[in-house]
């Protein structure tokens, strides 16, 4: 960015909320996605709602795009700036402002970590159950511009399940208050349910109010070797019916094996297999029993083959490692991912078509399968081989996920899950959203954003 620019900029937000450290663009510049060059033309912290709109006035004035920025765990590329757009961080902007005793709601700034969110809901003997493996990274405004799924939807659903209220900035410097924590507003479009999921194309997400709920009484995870992927969902139903359920996760050998040489981790029992299931329940609303029960009868059926049940709260935490630490293991590979979903009753028919799509058209390459596959949601990797450079394995990659994009349409599911889609899986969208939603939603950015300052080329 020009440097005349830049110093007007400076003027407009403040001196010292222009970050200029020789790492702005490593730093700021890009998610967890590495297929992007980053290239800001600038790095704004925001610090309150008069100075983005002041910001965004700015902005539209001289044509300037805005990328909004929260934790940068994002694996869509939603978060990148790499056509010298003005990076708009949340990171100062991290206060809890308010806790409702009555309602159990809190109301946050957009830049508080997730994992913070935990802690304060856990010091007021409550839960916050949105969790994931980037949680002690991710902010709570990245949080909702993605709707994050994460380990516990199958109990507590998604981010927007959670969200009461919503304080936001549109690009047109417009302060909206959506909803303002109301259990019940039956009054016409809900613009706040329209700004969760909008990955930073609408406009800024400044504070939230959340729902807090009762914490489960005494979790447990079991973790289970499974003799064969179509096994996957013939354990989940003979465990959903006898247990309450909070999570039931899946990944094959190699995510296990590459945790274990990351972390340098043991097996979790000797038994290898093909692929591993785990689930956390509630044991005090179960009782230990039932969950004995169910895992003999999978034993007895051959279903399982090994599984070991945590029994203690460190020994818990110990088994979520062998699943929440397969991201970071596999980051150094540069993988390519598909965060794919369909309906839970379709995952058996559906697992089976893509693992076979999967071992005709990537022979040479190592895939690492997991996912939170009780809500449907698939997590397929493809890794780099070493000696391929990054752009030609995106172009192959990209050219066989088509093939697995169709089976994800045929199977009426989608081509997203719970990332966004950013600026990775637009050119998929519309293989599971139709041309007349697109439109659409074409139109709505329009209603928004019609000069496309905000996150432009992201999702649509
Ligand atoms: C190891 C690992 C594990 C993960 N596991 C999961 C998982 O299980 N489930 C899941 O859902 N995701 C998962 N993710 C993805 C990621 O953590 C989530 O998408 C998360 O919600 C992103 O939050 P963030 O603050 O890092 O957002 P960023 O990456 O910074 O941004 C994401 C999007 O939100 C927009 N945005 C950010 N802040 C604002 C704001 N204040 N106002 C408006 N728009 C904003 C950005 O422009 C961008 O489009 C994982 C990521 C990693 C690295």
């Amino acid at each position: 960015m020009r440097q005349s620019l830049l110093a007007e900029l400076a003027n407009v937000v403040g001196e010292e909320n222009l970050y200029t450290g020789a790492d702005a663009s490593d730093k700021y510049g890009q998610d967890w996605t590495r297929f992007f060059k980053p290239n800001p033309g600038a790095v704004v912290f925001a610090r309150n709602a008069d100075q983005v709109v002041r910001l965004v006035g700015f902005a539209n004035e001289h044509e300037l795009a805005l990328v909004p920025s929260g934790g940068r765990t994002g694996l869509s590329g939603g978060a990148v700036a790499e056509r010298d757009e003005i990076v708009v961080s949340f990171d100062k902007m991290n206060r809890i402002l308010a806790f409702d005793e009555v309602e159990n709601s809190v109301t946050v700034e957009a830049g508080v970590i997730t994992a913070e969110l935990q802690r304060y809901a856990s010091d007021k003997g409550l839960f916050y159950p949105v969790d994931f493996a980037s949680s002690g990274s991710s902010q709570i405004g990245g949080n909702i511009a993605t709707n994050a799924g994460g380990i516990r939807v199958l109990r507590y659903g998604l981010t927007r399940d959670q969200i009461t209220g919503l304080e936001v900035v549109t690009r047109s410097g417009q302060r909206l208050a959506l909803n303002r924590g109301l259990v019940k507003n039956a009054t016409g479009y809900d613009f706040r349910h329209l700004f969760i999921g909008s990955e930073g194309t609408l406009g800024f997400i400044l504070e939230a109010t959340i729902r807090l709920v009762s914490p489960p009484g005494d979790p447990a995870v079991i973790l289970m070797a499974l003799p064969a992927m179509e096994e996957v969902m013939n354990v989940f139903s003979a465990f959903r019916s006898r247990l309450p359920l909070t999570a039931y996760e899946f990944f094959s050998e190699e995510a296990l094996l590459h945790v274990m040489s990351h972390t340098g981790v043991s097996r979790p029992f000797a038994t290898k297999a093909g692929y591993y299931a785990l689930l956390e329940f509630d044991r005090a609303a179960a009782g230990a029993a039932s969950a004995t029960e169910a895992f003999a009868s999978c034993v007895e059926k051959g279903l399982v083959s090994d599984g070991v049940i945590s029994q203690s709260e460190q020994q818990r935490g110990n088994l979520w490692r062998y699943r929440e630490d397969i991201s970071a293991s596999i980051t150094p590979f540069t993988p390519y991912k598909n965060d794919i979903s369909v309906r839970v009753s379709s995952v058996p028919g559906f697992l089976k078509a893509v693992q076979e799509e999967v071992g005709r058209r990537y022979p040479d390459f190592e895939i690492v399968w997991f996912g939170h596959i009780g809500d449907g949601n698939l997590h397929l990797n493809i890794l780099k081989p070493g000696d391929w450079d990054v752009e030609t394995f995106k172009r192959k990659c990209e050219g066989v996920s088509e093939s697995v994009m169709a089976i994800v349409a045929r199977f009426e599911g989608s081509v997203s899950a719970e990332h966004g889609v950013g600026l990775l899986k637009r050119d998929q969208l519309g293989f599971t959203r139709s041309e007349a939603e697109i439109a659409l939603m074409r139109a709505v950015k329009k209603a928004f954003d019609p000069n496309n300052i905000m996150n432009p080329g992201k999702l649509i």
